[in-house]
C-alpha cells in the first residue's frame, strides 16, 4: 500500500505534467496559426513581386508569353528577367496561358524529374489568383500561391506560381526542444521534489500524533496530553480534539475504576456479615434462638446485596441506553397522594411530620413505576436525613411549561461544597456513618433518581444548607396535548 505522501506527490507531479503538456500544445497551436499567416503573407508577397517583374518585362518588350517555339526576341522570359527571377529563394514557376512552363526557379530545377513533373501538374491545375497546400514525396510541404500576369493590350499572358515551404512551421525549433525536453522536465522534477518535501513534513506530524496517541491510550498514560505548536490550524484543531477525547476517556476510565472499587467495597461488608451469620447459624453449640437471629441477619444482608445489585443493573442499563421506560399518561395527584401515605407511616417511625398541603391535578407522559421510584427515593431520603421533630413537605406544581414535584425537609442539610457531588455514584456525605447506621444507603439512589428524571426529558435539582434542610425538585415536561385538568386545590 503506497503511503499518502507518495500518492500526493505522484498526483501533484502528474497534474503538473498534464498542465505543462496542455500549455505546450496550446502555445504550439497558437504559434503555428500565426506562422501559417506569416508564411502565407510572405508567399503572396513573393508571388506579387514575381508577377510584377514578369508583367513589367512583358510591357517593356511588348511581347506575349507563348510556347517554347516563340522567337527569343518576343519571349517574355528574357535572360535579364531570368537573372532577376533566379534571385527568388523559393519554388517559382512561370507558365503561359496554356499552362506550359516558361521558367523554373533554381529550387524547382534541383527537384528530381518525376517530382518536378508531378508538382508542375498540380501547379497547372491551380486556378488563377488562388492558393493551395501540396505535399509530395521527397519534397517538404509547400504553400502554393498563383498570380495572374496580364497586359492591358495583350490580355492574360500567363501565371506566376510561388511555392513556399512550410517546414519551419512544422519543425520544432531548437529553443522549443530545449524548453520542452530539458527545462520543463527539470522544473517538474524540482516541483515534485518540493511536493515530496512538503508532504514529508505533514506525514511526519501525522505519524508523531499517531505515535503519541498510541503511547497515551495504552491505558496508563491517560493523564498525558498531545502537544503540537505552530503546526498550522488543522493540526492544532486535530490535537485539540484528540486532547478533549483523551480527557473524556480519562474521566470515564477513572469513573469506571472508582465505580468498580466502590461496588466491590460495598459488597465486601455485607458478604463478610453474611458469612459470619451463616457460620454462626451452622455452629452446633449455638442455641436455636441465636441461630434464628443469625439467619434473619443473613437474610437482611442478602436483601441489601440484592438491592445494590438491582441498583447497579439499573445504572448499567441506563449507561448503555437500554432504558426500560414505558411511557403512558400518568396522573400525578393520586401517585403523590399514595407516596404521601407511605411517607406518613415512615415519618411516624422516625418522628418526622410529612405534609402534602396542596396539589395540582396534572397528567404527564411517563413510566408510573419509575416515577414512583424517583419520588419515593426523594421522600425516604428527606425522612432519613431529618432528625425527629423535623418536617417534610411534598408539593406538586403546574407551570406553563412544566410540572414540578418538590420535597422540602428541615433536616441535616448538605454542605455547599458537597451539593455538586450528591448525584455521583456511591457518594455519601458521611460514608462511615451512613453505612454503619440503620439509615445506611449505597449512595446510588440520587444517581438513579437523576437518570429517571432525565429519561423523562426532565431534571432533578437540589438546593441545601447544612443544618437548615434541603429542597429537591423534579421538573417534568408537559405532554404535547394536555389532558383535561381540574384547578389546583
Ligand atoms: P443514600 O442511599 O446514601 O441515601 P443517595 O444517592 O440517595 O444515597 O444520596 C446520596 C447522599 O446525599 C446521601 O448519602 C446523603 O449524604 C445526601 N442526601 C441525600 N438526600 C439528602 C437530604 N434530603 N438531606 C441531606 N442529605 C441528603
Amino acid at each position: 500500500m503506497a503511503s499518502t505522501r507518495t500518492n500526493l506527490t505522484l498526483a501533484f507531479t502528474g497534474a503538473l505534467i498534464a498542465v505543462t503538456a496542455a500549455l505546450a500544445l496550446t502555445l504550439w497551436t497558437v504559434r503555428n496559426a500565426s506562422l501559417y499567416r506569416d508564411v502565407a503573407r510572405y508567399a503572396v508577397t513573393q508571388a506579387d513581386v514575381a508577377a510584377t517583374l514578369v508583367q513589367d518585362a512583358a510591357s517593356a518588350q511588348k511581347a506575349v508569353i507563348v510556347g517554347p517555339n516563340t522567337p527569343p526576341e518576343t519571349q517574355i522570359v528574357t535572360p535579364h528577367l531570368r537573372t532577376l527571377l533566379d534571385a527568388f529563394p523559393d519554388y517559382l514557376v512561370v507558365v503561359d496561358q496554356l499552362g506550359v512552363a516558361l521558367y523554373l526557379s533554381t529550387m524547382m530545377r534541383q527537384l528530381p524529374e518525376e517530382v518536378s513533373d508531378t508538382l508542375l501538374a498540380r501547379i497547372s491545375g491551380l486556378p488563377n489568383d488562388s492558393a493551395a497546400v501540396v505535399s509530395l514525396p521527397g519534397v517538404e510541404e509547400l504553400l502554393l500561391v498563383s498570380r495572374q500576369v496580364s497586359d492591358t493590350t495583350a490580355g492574360t499572358l500567363g501565371r506566376v506560381i510561388v511555392g513556399v515551404t512550410t517546414s519551419r512551421i512544422t519543425t520544432l525549433p531548437r529553443e522549443y526542444r530545449i524548453v520542452l525536453f530539458f527545462i520543463a522536465p527539470l522544473i517538474i522534477l524540482l516541483a515534485g521534489w518540493l511536493a515530496w518535501t512538503a508532504t514529508g513534513l505533514t506525514a511526519q506530524r501525522i505519524s508523531k500524533i499517531n505515535h503519541d496517541v498510541a503511547a497515551i491510550t495504552d491505558g496508563r498514560s491517560l493523564h498525558r496530553r498531545l502537544s503540537m505548536d505552530h503546526a498550522g490550524q488543522e493540526f492544532e484543531e486535530l490535537v485539540g480534539t484528540l486532547n478533549a477525547m483523551i480527557a473524556r476517556l480519562e474521566t470515564s476510565f477513572m469513573g469506571l475504576r472508582r465505580f468498580t472499587a466502590d461496588a466491590s467495597h460495598e459488597l465486601k461488608t455485607p458478604l463478610a456479615v453474611l458469612r459470619a451469620d451463616v457460620e454462626r447459624a451452622m455452629t452446633d453449640h449455638t442455641p436455636p434462638s441465636e441461630q434464628l437471629v443469625a439467619l434473619e441477619e443473613a437474610l437482611q444482608e442478602t436483601t441489601r446485596m440484592a438491592d445494590l445489585v438491582e441498583s447497579l443493573l439499573t445504572l448499567a442499563r441506563a449507561d448503555e441506553g437500554r432504558f426500560d421506560i414505558h411511557k403512558e399518561p400518568v396522573a400525578l395527584k393520586p401517585l403523590v397522594q399514595d407516596i404521601h401515605e407511605t411517607a406518613v407511616i415512615l415519618g411516624e417511625g422516625a418522628g418526622v411530620t410529612v405534609n402534602f398541603p396542596f396539589t395540582a391535578d396534572v397528567t404527564v407522559m411517563g413510566d408510573p413505576t419509575r416515577l414512583r421510584q424517583l419520588f419515593l427515593n426523594l421522600v425516604t431520603n428527606a425522612i432519613k436525613y431529618t432528625p425527629a421533630g423535623g418536617k417534610v413537605e411534598l408539593g406538586l406544581g403546574l407551570h406553563p411549561d412544566n410540572v414540578t414535584f418538590a420535597v422540602r425537609d428541615t433536616g441535616i442539610g448538605i454542605a455547599a461544597a458537597d451539593v455538586p457531588h450528591i448525584f455521583e455514584r456511591f457518594w455519601r456525605a458521611d460514608r462511615a456513618r451512613s453505612r454503619m447506621s440503620e439509615r445506611g444507603g449505597f449512595g446510588l439512589g440520587l444517581a438513579i433518581s437523576q437518570w429517571i428524571a432525565q429519561a423523562h426529558g426532565g431534571t432533578l435539582t437540589a438546593s441545601s444548607r447544612l443544618g437548615r434542610g434541603s429542597l429537591f425538585t423534579v421538573t417534568l415536561p408537559l405532554p404535547a396535548r394536555l389532558p383535561e385538568e381540574s384547578p389546583a386545590e
